[in-house]
């Protein structure tokens, strides 16, 4: 009797040290089966009112959310900066702070140094008027090069996102490689090369179950105007695969004035969130798919 109660005593031991083996080993390949929302272009009298109800949304349903500021485009519109810092200390539902650079420039068109420079100018106005220092970098235009990574890892910036098709890796966590790279893999819109046009929440949905199943995370890339009526508003007068064509962002977010909300949108991100935790998947902020 004591035999045989030691040995499935043992039985018992080994399957759960198995059992917690896999589960580790499950966990290490997936890490954490979350999803990060990451807002682009969030700037002083930029289609404010759109901005604000993404952000409500994400309030409303306790989810976290990744703001991407431009630095010298940010710190005038005392309505939006009230919002975003009422926003910062609401611990339900995060509301993070990422450097979308200073003029949301290209960067590869400076030089190493240079874009140091874009990075701390971001980081540290950003700091004085939200009193938070970004830890994470988004891309303007979604685009970089090798002396971006450098710049960022001299400024103490440990995550950086662009999109995955401009991006070869590796991917979320590596030993010697910070910063952490989490580029977006999926969109609330469909980028068609002229247009913004906003997505049904199933279409962003499959695009983030693929992102998780094959890179154990995903990151969501939206824009304002994807939920404004002016979605379908011409955006691209710049070619992202050519450095030399001139573009001025200043020019493009001209006459966003008149725009209203597109609630149709806004429900659609509504029902995203919800059937993104259908799923059983986790939402957090870029700072922490990390862990
Ligand atoms: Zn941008």
């Amino acid at each position: 009797m004591g035999k045989r109660f030691t040995s499935l005593a043992l039985s018992l031991a080994l399957l759960s040290i198995s059992a917690l083996f896999y589960y580790s080993f499950a966990q290490l390949r997936n890490p954490c089966q979350c999803v990060a929302f990451r807002l682009d272009d969030v700037e002083d009298h930029y289609l404010d009112k759109v901005n604000m109800q993404i952000m409500k949304v994400f309030q409303e349903k306790n989810a976290s959310l990744s703001l991407g500021i431009v630095g010298n485009l940010f710190g005038h519109d005392e309505k939006l900066i009230s919002f975003i810092r009422n926003r910062i200390n609401d611990t339900n539902a995060q509301l993070t702070i990422s450097n979308h650079g200073w003029n949301h420039e290209d960067f590869r068109r400076f030089s190493k140094e240079d874009q140091s420079l874009l990075i701390k100018r971001t980081n540290e106005k950003l700091n004085d008027i939200l009193g938070v220092t970004p830890s994470v970098f988004i891309a303007p235009f979604d685009v970089f090069n090798k002396d971006t990574i450098i710049a960022l890892k001299e400024n103490g910036i440990k995550y950086f996102s662009s999109i995955i098709d401009n991006d070869t890796g590796p991917y979320a966590i590596h030993e010697d490689a910070i910063p952490y790279d989490f580029p977006s893999t999926a969109t609330t819109s469909d980028d068609n090369g002229t247009y913004w046009i906003g997505v049904k929440h199933e279409n962003t949905s499959t695009q983030i179950e693929k992102s998780i199943s094959k890179y154990g995370f995903a990151v969501v890339e939206m824009h304002p105007y994807e939920y404004s009526t002016k979605h379908d508003y011409s955006y691209k007068p710049f070619n992202i695969t050519n450095p030399k064509d001139t573009f001025s962002y200043e020019e493009f977010i001209k006459n966003w004035e008149k725009a209203r909300i597109d609630w149709k949108q806004i429900r659609e991100l509504q029902l995203l969130i919800d059937e993104v935790r259908d799923k059983g998947y986790t939402i957090v902020p870029i700072e922490n798919l990390a862990s």
